[in-house]
């Protein structure tokens, strides 16, 4: 295809705003899919995906339209990930297009991540088009969603469409703009090879598909590349476009979004954001500004069952095959045995990974406290990454510790203003902006990761109703007044509970986990006392006081049935216990002791 009849472009929006209803519309209005192989969500691929109504990982179709003009198009959509987590690779694929449709809920306004997400794309100069949705609701209002989207984001809502992509109303409108607004794409077919390495991913038939848009050059069968960051090299086996299905191609041309398989053997291997080229005469510079994604949230994953570790290792290495943003070592801790120690590009991405592991693999998990990456300074100059609260050298030899910032923005409706300030200052929270849109306020706060990782946005959601938006970015790190705090049930340090705190907050911390864990362990015929430390010194104590023999005789009265079903939900219980010392915890103890309320 020519240049000047292709349009490549991704949909911004905020989580539920319509983005993948969207799409959808855009590819059964273009005959893309037979009506029959329709289904909803088309580019949801995966069930977790479904299940949670978020796209997680970039997702491509190739359109073919043909215009009011009478001319045939070929439209290529990347469908970007939506949530935080996935930043760099947001900034990646917008890099690989020229336009964006942004999608804002008619009935709703702009949120964070509509925020978030055009500043992306107007950082990758894109092109914008408006996109009003839920037309057909009757709480929809074009005009005070254009004035938001023109005082809030700053660009001009004139050309917005207006549509419904639940009824399919506006879409024909939506493909012109595409077709008339949005620029083609700009490249040279007879310079060297320079392809954007967009995304990859494991394909059990397949191997590594990598997903590519060409700048220049061409791209064929059987043509040896190079991947410029890593400087491998491999023959090409295969290159076709996604319509969505993936179906061969002969070659692919600058402009093109589409596949490419080369007997790579792990994701690991393809660095999204890599320039690819040929291995002869391959272009001089590679794209700027690589920057692979690094984990930032850290916890250890360990089998309910110990017998189900090489189950875990077996699901964990699949599953790393398939994102190279997931790391993992192996662990052994003192209390929960051997397990492993995985490194996420955030908590949605944690949950996510944990979620497949019970579900695909069936595997119970016990899932540590997430964590930050710390930075450790010694006194003798050197600076360790901390990404275990329990590897924390002793204090006699450490100088500082700093602590990685983010910079967040909350957008909320007025009467929820006051409760997000208060939960922001609760966690340490530093205001830098607060601004009004209409009824709604956007304050920025510069927040420590930390205070964030684990209950933040439920907390959010909760003070809130539902009503906040929220996105984040990483600011860097900064020095403070931390320490590590241990946790000691029936005198026994529990590694798997041990915590980083800012000093002022340990005591409040220390308190309420004691209280928690002291709710969250059964009693035992023992007295346990549980306690909170820093160091040597005790800042916090529980205790929970012993079972009265007379209570179990009781429970083991009765008839046989009864006495059976006891038996088996004890040991349904039992499952899920791990046994500290002589102490039995429940597995949700672990996760639940964390949350702070
Ligand atoms: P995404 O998170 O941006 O991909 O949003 P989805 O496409 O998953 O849509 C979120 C929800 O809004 C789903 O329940 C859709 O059925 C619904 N939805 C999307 N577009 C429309 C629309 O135009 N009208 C109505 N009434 N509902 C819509
Ligand atoms: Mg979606």
């Amino acid at each position: 295809t020519d240049l000047a009849h292709i349009r490549n472009f991704s949909i911004v929006a905020h989580i539920d705003h319509g983005k993948s209803t969207l799409a959808d519309r855009l590819i059964q209005a273009t005959n893309t899919v037979a009506d029959r192989d329709m289904k909803e969500q088309l580019l949801d691929a995966m069930d977790i995906e479904r299940e949670r109504g978020i796209t997680i990982k970039a997702n491509t179709v190739r359109i073919e339209y043909e215009a009011l003009d009478g001319e045939n198009y070929v439209l290529n959509l990347i469908d970007t990930p939506g949530h935080v987590d996935f930043a760099y690779e947001v900034s990646r694929s917008m890099r690989a297009v020229e336009g964006s449709l942004l999608v804002v809920d008619s009935t709703q306004g702009v949120e964070a991540q509509t925020l978030a997400n055009v500043y992306q794309a107007i950082d990758a100069n894109h092109e914008i088009v408006p996109v009003f949705n839920k037309i057909d609701l009757p709480a929809s209002d074009i005009s005070r969603v254009a004035e938001q989207v023109e005082d809030v984001i700053g660009i001009d809502a004139s050309g917005a469409i207006a549509v419904s992509a639940k009824t399919g109303e506006g879409i024909r409108e939506v493909l012109e703009a595409i077709v008339n607004t949005l620029p083609a794409p700009k490249g040279e077919r007879d310079a060297p090879l320079k392809a954007m390495l967009v995304d990859s991913w494991y394909d059990p038939y397949l191997g590594v598909v990598v997903l590519v848009r060409i700048m220049d050059g061409v791209l064929k069968k059987g043509d040896k590349i190079k991947m410029m960051q890593t400087g491998a090299t491999y023959p090409v086996d295969r290159i076709g476009v996604f319509r969505p299905k993936m179906e061969n191609a002969g070659e692919l041309g600058p402009g093109e979004i589409g596949f490419l398989t080369a007997s790579i053997k792990q994701v690991r291997d393809t660095k999204v954001g890599d320039t690819i080229t040929h291995e002869k005469k391959g272009c001089e510079k590679p794209l700027p500004g690589f920057n692979p994604s690094i984990p930032v949230v850290f916890c250890g994953l360990f089998p309910v069952d110990s017998n189900e570790f090489e189950d875990l290792r077996d699901a964990i290495e699949k599953l790393a095959l398939n994102d190279a943003s997931f790391s993992y070592e192996m662990e052994t801790s003192a209390a929960l045995g051997f397990g492993f120690r995985c490194g996420f590009l955030g908590l949605l991405h944690l949950e996510v990974i944990r979620d497949r592991i019970e579900r695909e693999y069936d595997i119970e998990l016990i899932t540590t406290a997430p964590s930050v990456v710390y930075h450790v300074y010694m006194k003798d100059g050197t600076m360790q990454e901390l990404h275990n609260p329990a590897d924390m050298p002793d204090m006699t030899v450490v100088d500082h510790l700093e602590e990685p910032r983010i910079k967040a923005t909350i957008m909320v409706p007025d009467e929820f203003l006051g409760d997000v300030l208060k939960l922001c200052q609760d966690r340490r929270g530093i205001q830098l902006d607060l601004t009004y849109a209409g009824s709604r306020a956007m304050a920025v706060y510069d927040l420590p990761l930390n205070e964030v990782v684990f209950d933040f946005y439920d907390r959010l959601k909760s003070v809130t109703k539902g009503y906040a938006s929220f996105d984040y970015q990483m600011e860097g790190y900064r020095a403070d007044n931390l320490v590590k705090m241990s946790i000691l049930v029936n005198d026994e340090p529990v590694d798997a509970l041990s915590m980083m705190v800012h000093r002022d907050r340990a005591e409040t911390r220390g308190r309420a986990m004691c209280e928690k864990l002291k709710d969250l362990i059964p009693r035992h015929m023992f007295k346990i006392p549980i306690q909170a430390a820093i160091g040597g010194k005790v800042i916090a104590r529980e205790t929970l006081s012993a079972l009265r023999k007379d209570v179990t005789a009781k429970c083991y009265g009765g008839d046989a049935t009864r006495k059976k079903k006891l038996l088996e939900k004890q040991k349904a219980g039992k499952k899920k216990m791990r046994q500290f010392g002589k102490v039995d915890i429940p597995q949700e103890a672990f996760i639940s002791a964390l949350k702070m309320d």
